[in-house]
């Protein structure tokens, strides 16, 4: 008999508890969620892999931060590069 699914395999993305980082919505390029992401304006420009908070999957994020400082976060699938 094997355990339910439910909730397994999906590492508990790190709650990062900083109330200075600013979030940004993206929409996961998998499940179509809208998630919420903080973002560490003070590194600029960056590029790095989240795991989708629904479905677990790897969404590539690109951070950019525009001439207002207001940081813009672009998700697409790791596989489309
Ligand atoms: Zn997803």
């Amino acid at each position: 008999m094997r355990a339910a699914a439910a909730g397994v395999g999906c590492p508990a993305t790190t709650s990062r508890n900083n109330a200075m980082l600013p979030s940004a919505d993206i929409q996961c390029p998998y499940c179509g969620e809208w998630i919420e992401i903080l973002i560490d304006d003070s590194a600029g420009d960056q590029q790095y892999i989240e795991d989708c908070q629904v479905c677990c999957s790897p969404i590539n994020i690109a951070v950019r931060i525009d001439e207002d400082g207001v940081a813009q976060a672009v998700a697409s699938a790791e596989n489309e590069a």
